[in-house]
């Protein structure tokens, strides 16, 4: 048995696709995000301005969540020292949740190591909790809940992206017996679309079936304290589920739902993915802590990444590239071909010093690959420029597609 060929017989297969994915090996700098130091193969350097960062609001630089990271490590030391079965419940993340919980309007939360994990575990739970269960999910949902979908060993059922009526079609199809769950994302973080909410909890009342929210992309950018896209519309009451991470607007890492205090207990006594694993450390949930709290009271960054989106879309247009509409922070060009993407990308950071990381297939499908662009408050009216010229050399460059 010639056990490395087939590892390597898998590498070639994704390069042959074109989709071998290359990380970038990078150095933020803090206090001067989104500005990092290249460090390349031959041994040089080379300066370079983020423009995909997921860090949305540049709170993992900021000077209380930074604060309280070195505090909390002085305080608790690095580590939570095992799962909570074994060490307890720390007490920062308890006040995470507490402050989470408040944050949704929710009874509880839990807090688990990322959101993918949140995911993962909460939705494979649900589906052997409820006896007979059919998950409803939105065609385009994230890895993450399709894991924990298909962990769940129940019945899925895909309904078409933001598709209100397609999901009613299909509620209408299962026996009214039987426990469903509505699985959505607010935000849906490729293209940046927005998902009919209310129209889904509308569903949810008539079909006598609970909601799931995935609310990753929109926990602290939107909604007047941060709470998400279903606290701007009023709505967050009306989802049974909300889940959330920490690592993107709060800049730190982590991921949680809140919920009642029924549903987070159930999941809390028999999702794996929280027993069997060591609890977030207290260092990285005080920074969370910290982040949240700050968001919850404060607009001025939400403001800004709003108006800096906004703006970059605008120039982007104005320049004749090709913009996916997006009603949020996203800003998406097409490029349209996979190898195209990438050879982009990589002209835009070896000669440009701008670093956007190609989407290709299977976070988008063939034939849409994207560069996604995710302009943050801290990037100014000069990198912006900066930004639209590289991005127009390029496209003549590589002859790529303008708008239509
Ligand atoms: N849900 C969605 C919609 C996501 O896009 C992601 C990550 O990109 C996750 C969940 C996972 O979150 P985390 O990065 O905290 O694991």
């Amino acid at each position: 048995m010639d056990y490395n060929s087939m590892f390597e017989q898998a590498i070639a297969a994704l390069k042959q696709e074109k989709r071998y994915r290359v990380f970038t090996e990078l150095r933020r700098h803090a206090g001067d995000f989104p500005r990092a130091t290249r460090y390349l193969e031959d041994g040089t350097e080379q300066d370079v301005t983020i423009w995909c960062s997921n860090d949305y609001l540049g709170m993992g630089q900021h000077p209380d969540v930074l604060k309280a990271i070195k505090d909390a490590a002085d305080t608790y030391g690095a580590g939570a020292g095992g799962t909570r079965n074994i060490s307890g419940n720390t007490r920062m993340v308890c006040e995470l949740e507490r402050e989470l919980a408040d944050l949704h309007g929710k009874e509880s939360a839990l807090v688990f190591t990322s959101g993918f994990v949140s995911n993962d575990a909460t939705l494979s739970t649900l589906g052997k909790l409820l006896p007979g269960c059919v998950i409803l999910s939105d065609e385009l949902n994230h890895a993450s809940m399709i894991d924990g979908v298909r962990h769940s060993g129940c019945e899925k059922i895909i309904f078409r992206h933001n598709d209100a009526r397609d999901l009613e079609d299909k509620l209408k199809r299962i026996d009214p017996s039987r426990p469903k769950v509505i699985a959505f994302e607010s935000v849906y973080s490729m293209d940046g679309d927005i998902s009919p909410i209310r129209e889904f909890c509308d569903l949810a009342d008539k079909y006598n079936a609970m909601t799931y929210l995935d609310e990753v992309h929109a926990v602290g950018l939107y909604g007047p304290r941060g709470g998400g896209v279903a606290e701007r519309e009023g709505l967050m009451h009306r989802i049974d589920i909300i889940e959330g991470t920490l690592g993107k607007a709060f800049g730190v890492i982590g991921g949680f739902i809140t919920a009642s205090e029924n549903i987070v207990d159930a999941i809390r006594s028999y999702a794996t993915g929280f027993i069997f694993t060591t609890t977030l450390s207290p260092v990285m949930s005080a920074g969370a802590l910290t982040s949240v709290r700050h968001l919850k009271q404060s607009n001025v960054e939400r403001e800004r990444h709003q108006e800096r989106a906004a703006t970059l879309k605008r120039l982007i247009s104005e320049a004749g590239l090709p913009l996916l509409p997006s009603v949020t922070h996203i800003v998406p060009v097409m490029v349209y071909d996979a190898e195209l993407c990438k050879q982009a990308s990589d002209t835009l950071l070896d000669d440009y010093g701008i670093y956007i990381q190609p989407i290709n297939y299977p976070t988008v499908s063939r034939g849409s690959e994207r560069l996604r662009i995710t302009p943050t408050p801290f990037h100014d009216d000069a990198m912006m420029a900066d930004l639209v010229g590289a991005l127009k050399d390029v496209w003549l460059r590589l002859g790529l597609r303008q708008a239509a």
